[in-house]
């Protein structure tokens, strides 16, 4: 578990994205690790090939009052930025607390933004950290740069300064603006950009692999499918993304347990899938379910594992309040045994690679830890910071759940 974790998340594997073959390589290794464990493949590969778009932010550096800030930590850009470089310009600062007062009335709202668009042109714009908690306004924010002609926007940057914590994203399209997501700490109203640049690349047929293996079971006329996506986000400049948590663990969850089954033979059939391009938009999943290598009306239940690098305050599972008798027995099997502290009940949400199957009626659970570091979609989700107690204890629940099908 942990030398796979080490070796998924090690800087030659660049994030498993987009720069430096990450994701290719991480296939190679997924499939040499089934090679190893005797997997069967599927229509003579262990790989499904696809391609697909992303704009690739391949560095990104912002200067601001005399300051080089760091990637990941002290900023990240909008994942759909297209190329610029640094323009010396005005900064003009939106101001907040003059747009939500001006929502009071129609009148003053629309003096707002005629007002807002007459003083934006031709400058940098710079949005302050806001604790406001006005729904308009946050779109606002999201939506400002749309609302602006793309030859408006093609020579300067949107600087939008957040309390949040940064959580870095991929995107499928590349738009004509520059927009950075600065640490609200690096925020005054006496700002000076002293330079910036974002390099990034639109392809529009990057080619990617879901990885897929089989243990033949006694019963093979259904099958229960084990998921889990192994990209993650890739490396921006010289910082990478290690995605420990998200989703090395969850790699090594299905491993293990393709190790287990290489050894003890399942009452059904066992495919294993590591989908690619899971942070891109679910692309390796959709991908894998209008392109199914199985029967997906054989799939007697599908269990996803993504985030299961913690597990001190339990699993929580989405779609246990859906399918509420494979959840009781999960559950009875805990209670009994004290695998976990608790298993919490979710509804269903479309945030993991279990959906595209739930949505073409797929029964399905998705499961993640619960307690941990939180590191997520930062340089900081690394190995180390995962404690890994619960694992064994989690893989011996699941071993029970599937054997009990
Ligand atoms: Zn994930």
């Amino acid at each position: 578990m942990r030398s796979v974790i080490t070796t998924l998340t090690s800087e030659e594997f660049a994030g498993r994205g987009y720069v430096d073959n990450g994701m290719q390589k991480s296939a190679e290794f997924i499939a040499n690790e089934f090679q190893k464990l005797g997997l069967e493949k599927i229509n003579d590969s262990y790989f499904q090939e696809f391609t697909m778009p992303i704009n690739i932010i391949k560095n990104a550096e912002l200067k601001l009052n005399g300051k080089n800030l760091k990637y990941g930590e002290d900023f990240i850009v909008k994942p759909n930025s297209y190329s610029q470089n640094f323009h010396q310009k005005e900064i003009y600062y939106f101001d907040p607390m003059d747009y939500s007062a001006s929502l009071r009335f129609e009148s003053a709202f629309i003096d707002f933004i005629q007002r807002d668009m007459v003083a934006q042109k031709g400058k940098h714009i710079a949005f302050p950290p806001h604790e406001f908690e006005v729904d308009s306004l946050n779109q606002y924010y999201k939506h400002w740069a749309s609302f602006y002609k793309p030859e408006e926007n093609r020579n300067r940057a949107v600087f939008y300064f957040s309390k949040d914590k940064l959580i870095a994203s991929l995107s499928q399209i590349q738009d004509s603006i520059a927009e950075f997501i600065v640490n609200k700490k690096y925020y005054s109203k006496n700002l000076s950009i002293d330079n910036y640049k974002i390099e990034s690349e639109f392809i529009n047929d990057f080619k990617s692999k879901n990885v897929i293996g089989k243990i033949e079971g006694k019963n093979k006329d259904s099958l229960i499918v084990i998921t889990a996506h192994y990209d993650h986000l890739g490396k921006v400049g010289n910082v990478y993304f290690p995605g420990a948590n998200d989703n090395a663990s969850g790699t090594a969850f299905l491993l293990n347990l393709a190790k287990y089954y290489s050894k003890n033979k399942p009452k059904y059939t066992l495919i294993f899938i590591a989908f690619a391009a899971e942070e891109a938009g679910l692309v390796g999943s959709y991908y894998f379910v209008e392109n199914p290598l199985i029967d997906l009306k054989k799939i007697k239940f599908l269990l996803n594992f993504d985030i299961m690098g913690a597990g001190e305050d339990g699993i929580q599972i989405v779609n246990s309040s859906i399918f509420t008798k494979e959840y009781e027995k999960l559950n009875q099997l805990n209670s009994k045994n004290k695998y976990v502290k608790q298993i919490k009940k979710r509804g269903e949400a479309c945030n993991s690679d279990h959906c595209p199957f739930y949505e073409k009626g797929v029964p399905s659970f998705f499961t993640y830890t619960l307690g941990g570091a939180g590191h997520y979609h930062d340089p900081f989700d690394k190995g180390e910071t995962l404690s890994l107690e619960k694992f064994q204890d989690i893989q011996d629940l699941f071993v029970k759940f599937i054997d009990k099908f």
